[in-house]
């Protein structure tokens, strides 16, 4: 597939189908990258990563009316799909699928797909019927694009967890594939819902990030409470004007079930409110990897708000040549943690501190992630 190929753009459901059933004639392999526009790099480093395993890459665009509540931000949410089909027609995508809701969903459209318990924890509390909005579409889409393979963000890593397991057990042949979250250059990680942010709230959003070093660093030296590391975070996001906390999660990489102590993989999770924004982050971090660290033995420095960085460099992500997926609780989120340092728009990309492991997305835009970040990346996704 070349850069030079006109991307369609299709909105029918038949019209969609005919077109993967045509490529699938002609033995190419499908990989679709589900999305709701507003594209950014995080979105755009699938798509890369798609074109080196897949013949055809298909985007779909879709604002699905069935994971909003009813006080979200539905009719708000970005949208800029000129400016999103020329990004991936750059890119080389064959096909764009921008379905109407009401072909997604007619009236009388009755059926659901819910994972139990995945669903009902960490954003789930708090946005109860959200990931039942989530698995239904990407069930639709599974069926509709007929992909070989699916690519998701671990920036989103519960949604991770709850697509491969409704892919598992809705018996699918569709293989899903992970990367790493793509960061700004002052570690904010990119979300279409940053748009939302003002520049005096940026300081207030990179708690996030300020939060998961500071959990690296005592686990690094030897904190093993959740509640105690809860407490931590809990003061270094409070410590920052504007922020709100939704829930601080030290739990279970696979059944997000609540830890007292942590294990050697241990997932951290976080939601912050910020102004209209809602953030997500997480860090999984591996016990084994952080004790090698020496570096995140040093004091903690204070965190300083950094200024707000330009759209990062591309990043360059490549999963594993044959069968790459890795899974979320196989691949130690990289990048997830980098000391708050004071970031500006000239702030130079340096090579990270650690080295990604082989296979795995390298995150450019990360300047310093001093976590740990080594990952069984590039393993096929483990069979839960
Ligand atoms: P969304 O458009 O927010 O539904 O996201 C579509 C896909 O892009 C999901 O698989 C997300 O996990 C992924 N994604 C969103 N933000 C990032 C990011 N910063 N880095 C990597 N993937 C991301």
């Amino acid at each position: 597939m070349k850069n030079t190929a006109t991307t369609k753009v299709i909105k029918g459901i038949a019209e969609m189908r005919r077109f993967s059933l045509e490529a699938r004639k002609r033995g190419e392999k499908i990989a679709l990258v589900p999305t709701m526009g507003a594209l950014h790099e995080g979105h755009l480093s699938l798509v890369r990563a798609a074109r080196q395993k897949a013949d055809a890459v298909v985007v779909s665009i879709f604002i699905n009316p069935l994971q909003f509540g009813p006080r979200e931000d539905l009719s708000a949410y970005p949208r800029d799909l000129d400016g999103d089909i020329a990004k991936l027609q750059s890119l080389g995508v064959a096909a764009v699928f921008t379905p109407e809701a009401a072909e997604v969903y007619p009236p009388g459209h009755r059926t659901h797909v819910e994972v139990d318990d995945l669903s009902q924890r960490l954003c789930g509390r708090a946005r109860p019927l959200h990931f039942r909005g989530v698995a239904t579409v990407v069930a639709k889409l599974f069926a509709i694009v007929q992909p070989h393979h699916a690519w998701f963000g671990q920036k989103d890593y519960q949604q991770l967890l709850i697509i491969r397991k409704m892919a598992r057990d809705l018996n699918g042949e569709v293989e899903i594939f992970d990367l790493p979250t793509v960061r700004e250059a002052d570690g904010l990680a990119l979300s279409s819902r940053n748009a939302y942010l003002t520049p005096e709230q940026r300081p207030a959003a990179l708690t996030l990030q300020q939060a998961l070093h500071v959990a690296t660093r005592i686990m690094a030296k030897g904190e093993r409470s959740a509640a105690k590391i809860a407490s931590n975070l809990r003061e270094v996001i409070r410590a920052q004007a504007g922020t709100e906390i939704e829930y601080i999660a030290i739990c279970h990489p696979e059944t997000l079930h609540d830890l007292d102590t942590v294990e050697v993989r241990t997932l951290v999770a976080l939601a912050v409110r910020v102004g209209r924004a809602r953030l997500i982050d997480n860090a999984l971090l591996d016990l084994r990897e952080l004790s090698l660290r020496a570096d995140l033995k040093k004091p903690v420095k204070p965190a300083v708000a950094a200024k707000p960085a330009p759209a990062p460099a591309a990043a360059s992500a490549k999963p594993e040549a044959k069968g790459g997926a890795t899974s979320p609780e196989k691949t130690v989120a990289k990048a997830v943690v980098k000391p708050a340092v004071k970031a500006t728009a000239k702030a130079p990309v340096k090579t990270p501190a650690v080295k990604p492991a082989a296979k795995t997305a390298a995150v450019k835009p990360v300047a310093r992630p001093a976590v740990a970040v080594k990952a069984a990346a590039g393993k096929k996704a483990a069979r839960r």
